[in-house]
């Protein structure tokens, strides 16, 4: 009977160790972020912030697709990452969408505007949308951005949290969203804000770039401590992937989707 308890002990105590090690360092699910779109691949003629990379986002049913939203100077939102576009380099924020859609995206695309893009984007819930407002040239523009995003997303039946989420470097932008439309994800990128101060202005989580969670080995646990999500950009190495999922991201932000994919395995969020 004895040696049936010290067994017993022995069985609970292996599997008390081994289900606190999957709580402690193996969250449930991690959600591939693909960052402005699955673009480096054929199907996406390898354009960043295209319709199309969105499009092989979505087909590959990674969690999120990430892209950016800035302002043309006749007050179109549009989808680029640059604050130029095209072969001269031309400032977005001073050129009218007509003069811009002049020049074609490397896939032959046309410069896509939000618009363009929700079409898209409404076409599959499986894939959120990682919508990154850029910083604008003054905070009322940036603010103006917010506005203007929000209506455009309820023209296509995605004013949704859980269709789209919202990141930026700008807290004007941040805040924006944090203060009128409180049901939404918000994830802050800069960097610069502990996870306790994110907690106390009404953001949902941190988007931090890879080197803050390298030079902070408890960010993940203290981020998740207040109850707040913790992605990360850019990540394209497997192996820094790899660390991170150990330490229990929730979601990579990344240019190699695939390769992340391979390092997640069973453990990937899909909806
Ligand atoms: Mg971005």
């Amino acid at each position: 009977m004895k040696r049936i308890i010290a067994l017993a002990a022995i069985a609970a105590a292996v599997c008390s160790c081994g289900t606190a090690n999957i709580v402690s360092h193996a969250p449930a699910k991690v959600g591939i972020v693909a960052h402005r779109g699955y673009w480096n691949c054929d199907q996406a003629g390898y354009a960043q912030n295209s319709v199309a990379s969105l499009k092989a986002a979505q087909d590959a049913g990674f969690w999120g697709s990430e892209f950016d939203v800035q302002l043309t100077k006749d007050g179109v939102v549009v989808s680029n990452h640059d604050k130029e576009y095209g072969p001269e380099k031309m400032i977005i924020a001073d050129y009218t969408y007509d003069e811009l859609a002049r020049y074609p995206l490397p896939n032959g695309e046309k410069l896509p505007t939000l618009d363009d893009y929700l079409i898209q984007g409404a076409k599959s819930s499986k894939t959120v949308l990682v919508l990154e407002f850029k910083k604008q040239r003054t905070d009322e523009a940036t603010i103006m951005l917010v506005d203007k995003s929000m209506e455009i997303l309820k023209r296509h039946g995605l004013y949704d949290p859980q269709r789209v989420i919202f990141i930026s470097f700008s807290q004007v932008a941040c805040e924006r969203v944090i203060s009128k439309h409180p049901q939404f994800e918000v994830q802050y990128l800069m960097g610069n804000m502990s996870s306790g101060k994110l907690k106390k202005k009404g953001y949902t989580g941190a988007d931090y770039n890879a080197a803050f969670y390298t030079a902070e080995p408890g960010l993940i646990k203290n981020l998740h401590k207040k109850g707040l999500k913790a992605n990360v950009w850019t990540v394209d190495s497997e192996k820094k992937m790899r660390k991170l999922n150990a330490h229990g991201i929730d979601q990579i932000t990344t240019n190699n989707p695939m390769g992340a994919r391979q390092v997640i395995g069973s453990r990937e969020h899909r909806k």
